[in-house]
């Protein structure tokens, strides 16, 4: 048996482009992905999407970035309905990895209880520190509940075959990763918001908004070596590489 990915759209979130290409105008409705990774040792999920309560009350779970993000999240498009209509139990999922720890990325870890949760150990430092975590948008209500902790510091294979391996990407938040994923048809990197979308490549556009623009730079240049070199990259947001994406099924 070789390594099965799937994607899940946790909703959508829809903002003023500039926020995502600089000095764009209009606006944007960008898909909240979450994926299942299956391995013959396990089962890892790759981000989480956004809390359930971001349905009902977006603005008593995001606070002012609902006035930035308006949400289109249904009941059943959280990770939790997603993996059920997939056939998968949320509590048998092993291990649980954040790009990043923001609101669309890890507000869904509360629902994985029984995962070990690996985290590059530069993104929880910072999420932890009181001065640094919520001016960055690294909220304990999305990552502090309690898991079994496993920090890493930078290149990480998580099943020790070299099959799925974390990449450090700094640059958008302190610790941000992406996930190198082999599958038989080829590699594919799950880049999360290191890349939101495939302009923010094709054109370098290091968005306004990021904890260290230089690194987010560098992150986008190792990007481009990979697909240089014959990965597919899968975009933190981007709508339209996004509809070419099948859901909930093995891709090939
Ligand atoms: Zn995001």
């Amino acid at each position: 048996m070789s390594v099965r990915l799937f994607a899940f759209t946790c909703g959508w979130l829809e903002a003023s482009l500039d926020l995502f290409l600089p000095d764009h105008e209009g606006r944007i409705r960008v898909p909240v992905p979450s994926y299942l990774i299956e391995h013959p040792k396990g089962r890892a999920v790759f981000d989480t999407g956004m809390h359930p309560q971001t349905q009902t009350d977006a603005r008593g779970r995001l606070g002012w970035l609902a006035d930035v993000f308006d949400v289109g999240f249904a009941p059943g498009e959280e990770l939790t309905g997603r993996l059920a209509a997939a056939d998968v139990d949320p509590s048998r999922i092993d291990l649980l990895v954040n790009s990043h720890l923001h609101f669309d990325h890890a507000g869904g870890n509360e629902l994985l209880e029984n995962a070990r949760w690996v985290v590059q150990r530069r993104e929880w430092e910072a999420a932890r520190d009181a001065d640094i975590g919520p001016q960055h948008g690294l909220h304990p209500e999305d990552w502090d509940h309690g898991h079994d902790v496993l920090p890493i510091d930078g290149e990480h294979d998580l099943f020790g075959d070299g099959s799925v391996v974390c990449l450090p990407t700094w640059g958008h938040t302190p610790g941000h990763q992406s996930l190198l994923v082999r599958l038989d048809s080829g590699d594919v990197v799950l880049t999360g918001d290191a890349c939101y979308l495939r302009r923010t490549l094709e054109e370098m556009l290091v968005p306004r908004i990021a904890w260290d623009a230089e690194a987010m730079r560098e992150s986008l240049q190792l990007l481009r070596r990979l697909q240089q070199r014959g990965a597919r990259l899968f975009y933190g947001h981007d709508p339209e590489f996004w509809q070419t994406v099948p859901q909930g099924v093995a891709i090939e």
